[in-house]
């Protein structure tokens, strides 16, 4: 178990591995979308196509139950009620009159009369499928594929009329295998009229609960069309066309689209972690070969303006000369655990460079910013205090800055920063304010001090909405006794709003940037030395 996760984890590790399982994952899930994608979209289209087909063929229905109602009621009201030379003329006119009506005729007992003799459909006698209280209605009254028969049939008293089959098949244009069935008995009955028969009811819960008039199956479209008549409803039935059918649709293209996405996102994985190697073993040959410096940004006092300490930055400078900013590789070696060498570095650095100023200035300090990972083991309190005892310098001098993403995990963080105070060293937060830390958090740290992020310095005096968070971040640090470090600072106005707002010591370009350890080291000598001249001035 354990060898098959270790397996498992190097495999992961390896770049192409990496990107292929990136690529089959996002091919993998854009594909899934598309297709669920293309088929929403060929669904809608496909109820469209179904609705727009219904409403026109209700439509065209009406038209031709509409013609064959008129027909009858015109003959109807014709005087005759027998089949002589007026009832021939008035079922010859009825014809004629209406381009649906196939057949008009009078039945009375044997004696068919007709506008097409010979045809005998009017006499019928089988009872009509709807009786209305005006109108009756036969249906399918021949089954034969002849487009010259009578299909339907409409009668009123003992008139007849009838439209064809061909009628029918020209106004609706079913689609293969499609039916249009007539609904009787409060649709319990389903009677085709053109195509094959259909089971019925189509589905389990028929009628559907909802209103709509399309319902979608399986395999089915089904399509409700209440008539102007109370008698009957039409129900027109095609089968559902095959998704795979439909390739022409532009909207498959997404599938090589999602292909290529994915193809380039697995190279992109590739490049990415090939980059972060290459950039992981520079870092480490970097540290090797002396690449990594640290500089010290002096902080100073707001209301003496008196260096009181600095902050060590690391840099790395190329053999070429470029320089690469600490934003981009400190996070790296924080993934990679490489954070600690550099925080070791740093602390071996600054006591070998500035142990002498430090002993010599016991209230001058230098913070050492911390990443997550040294927060959450006491490792670093070892380390310090074995280079502490080497350098002979108190723990006092040296402080560390925290960020609030280094105190996710709470518990360890809070012991470890508890024993570095208790060793006598000071503890910083920094970017205050950039994270989650409330004020009810802040209170169950054991800090010394908060670093307020430049963000909030620069939107000082400018940007209404965060301007008010510096001085509410004052007053919270004040209210639980904290200090404050402005960081950032860089134009006169913000040193001395802040000074006026209660801000203790100021850190930014105003003053000075990092400097390496010589220059640190000249500057706080040369406040020293003007500060003994200003004594011996102030006592001559
Ligand atoms: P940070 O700890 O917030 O450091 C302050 C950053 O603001 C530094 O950038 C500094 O040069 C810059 N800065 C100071 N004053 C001004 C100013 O007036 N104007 C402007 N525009 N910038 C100012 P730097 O040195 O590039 O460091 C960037 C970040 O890299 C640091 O932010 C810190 O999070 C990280 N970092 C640097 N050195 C170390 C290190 O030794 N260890 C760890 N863990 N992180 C480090
Ligand atoms: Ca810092
Ligand atoms: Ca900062």
């Amino acid at each position: 178990m354990l060898f098959a996760t270790a397996a498992l984890r190097s495999n992961l590790g390896r770049p192409w591995i990496l990107a292929t399982l990136t690529a089959i994952a996002v091919a993998l899930l854009l594909s899934a979308g598309s297709y669920m994608l293309v088929k929403h979209a060929l669904e809608q289209s496909e109820a469209e196509q179904m609705n727009a087909r219904g409403e026109r063929f209700l439509d065209r229905l009406e038209q031709i139950f509409g013609q064959l109602r008129e027909g009858v009621d015109q003959l109807a009201a014709q005087p005759s009620r027998q089949c002589d030379a007026p009832m021939l003329a008035a079922l010859n006119q009825v014809g004629f009159d209406y381009r649906f009506v196939f057949e008009a005729a009078f039945v009375n007992g044997n004696q068919p009369c007709s506008s097409r003799p010979g045809r005998a459909t009017a006499d019928l006698d089988r009872p009509p499928d709807i009786e209305g209280p005006t109108y009756k209605y036969w249906l399918n009254t021949s089954t034969e594929p002849n487009d010259n028969l009578a299909a339907l049939m409409l009668g009123r008293g003992n008139f007849r009329v009838s439209t064809s089959r061909g009628h029918l098949t020209d106004v609706v244009d079913l689609s293969d295998n499609g039916s249009l069935l007539v609904l009787l008995d409060k649709g319990q009955r389903a009677v085709p009229v053109l195509g094959p028969p259909q089971v019925w009811p189509p589905t389990r819960n028929w009628p559907p609960s909802s209103g709509d008039a399309l319902t979608i199956t399986a395999d089915r479209l089904i399509y409700r069309m209440s008539t102007k008549s109370p008698d009957y409803q039409l129900v027109l039935i095609t089968p559902r066309i095959n998704l795979m059918a439909r390739l022409n649709s532009p909207l498959w293209l997404l599938f090589p689209a999602s292909l290529l996405i994915a193809i380039f996102s697995g190279w992109s994985v590739l490049v990415l972690v090939r980059q972060r190697r290459t950039l992981n073993g520079e870092l480490q040959g970097a540290l090797r070969r002396g690449e990594i410096r640290v500089l010290y940004q002096p902080i100073f006092d707001l209301s003496s303006r008196r260096c009181v300490g600095a902050e060590a930055l690391v840099r790395w400078r190329r053999p070429d000369g470029t320089l690469t900013s600490p934003d981009l590789f400190i996070p790296l070696a924080e993934n990679t655990g490489l954070i600690r060498e550099i925080t070791d570095f740093v602390l071996q650095q600054l006591l070998e460079q500035l142990g002498q100023v430090l002993r010599a200035n016991p209230h001058l300090y230098i913070s050492v910013n911390l990443a997550a990972c040294d927060v959450m083991e006491p490792r670093i309190g070892t380390v310090v205090g074995q280079l502490l005892d080497l350098y002979r310098v108190s723990p006092r001098q040296i402080a560390f800055e925290v960020t609030e993403r280094g105190l996710i995990d709470v518990v360890p963080a809070r012991e470890n920063l508890q024993s570095l105070r208790d060793l006598g060293h000071q503890v910083l937060i920094d970017d205050f304010g950039t994270g989650y830390c409330s004020l009810a958090y802040l209170q169950t740290l054991p800090v010394d001090c908060l670093k307020i992020d430049k963000a909030f310095i620069d939107a000082l005096g400018h940007d209404a909405a965060s301007s008010g968070v510096a001085p509410h971040i004052i007053r919270m640090a004040h209210a639980l006794d904290l200090k404050v470090i402005a960081e950032g600072i860089e134009s006169e106005a913000q040193a001395i709003l802040l000074g006026s707002e209660g801000v203790n010591y100021g850190q930014g370009w105003l003053f000075a940037q990092a400097l390496n350890s010589r220059q640190f080291s000249e500057l706080v000598t040369r406040g020293r030395r003007k500060k003994i001249g200003r004594r011996v001035e102030d006592e001559a």
